[in-house]
């Protein structure tokens, strides 16, 4: 059985007193969790604290984005090695924030993939279709080329050092969530992609759901058999939704 993972995206949110008392709250609120693992993902200058906070404990922590590059002049980015000093386990590549607002198309997704492995870093790999997209039919054919834009870069084995999030961008931060049916078909379609080039392998990738994630919605979503977790916004900013989602993860996890 697959393990399951519950990652919060802080995205550009957090102050260092707010930060001290999330952190405080996630780490005792998951110490008795058993199985599943727990991540947050908080904003480049919040590593430091994090580290600081969670350093002993069963959370670990990433980056939101890494740059492709390993070092030089590249203004305002951050690498995989430095994520990697302040303790990182984990870098979110290719959220549709980034690919939509700072223009990260599937290359250099695919490249700061590889990036964040060559690094040691578990890369979560963000895939989804817009509201037009999954009107117009073609949820498999987008999600299915952002992912083979990374097998092709990297090799279909590196999924296995990588999670996959499925994050429908008509669900994120809209407080509509996919139906448990809706996120499964797609999961299960993500799962034969993989598949297809290694069965094995297939079995082992732990694949994510994301988009509006919440305490009251978790527990449907991870009874899914292809669902391993979440990938979670908004809740994650509020420390009893996110426990209780990790709770959630626990129940199903292997
Ligand atoms: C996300 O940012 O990855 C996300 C899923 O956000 P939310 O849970 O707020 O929809």
């Amino acid at each position: 059985m697959r393990t399951k993972l519950v990652a919060g995206n802080w995205k550009m949110h957090g102050s260092l007193p707010d930060n001290a008392t999330l952190l405080g709250a996630v780490r005792d609120g998951v110490a008795d969790l058993h199985t599943s693992l727990v991540a947050v993902c908080v904003p480049f200058p919040y590593l430091f604290q994090a580290q600081q906070a969670l350093t002993g404990s069963r959370v670990a922590w990433g980056g939101q984005t890494v740059s492709q590059h390993a070092k030089g002049a590249f203004t305002g980015e951050v690498s995989a090695a430095m994520l990697r000093e302040f303790g990182c386990t984990y870098v979110i590549v290719g959220h549709s924030e980034r690919r939509t607002l700072f223009g990260e198309d599937d290359a250099a997704v695919a490249a700061k993939f590889a990036a964040a492995l060559q690094a040691g870093l578990t890369p979560i790999l963000c895939v989804g279709e817009t509201q037009e997209q999954r009107d117009a039919g073609v949820t498999q054919t987008t999600v299915e080329s952002q992912l083979s834009a990374v097998i092709e870069h990297c090799g279909v084995s590196a999924l296995g050092r990588a999670a996959l999030a499925y994050e429908p961008l008509w669900a994120i931060g809209t407080g509509r969530t996919a139906t448990p049916g809706q996120a499964q078909e797609v999961h299960a379609f993500l799962r034969g992609c993989i598949g297809v080039k290694d069965a094995a392998l297939a079995q082992q990738v732990s694949i994510l759901y994301g988009g509006s994630v919440k305490a009251s919605n978790a527990a449907d979503l991870f009874a899914m058999p292809d669902i391993d977790g979440g990938l979670v916004g908004g809740a994650a900013l509020l420390s009893e939704e996110f426990t209780a989602i990790c709770r959630s993860a626990d129940r199903y996890a292997g």
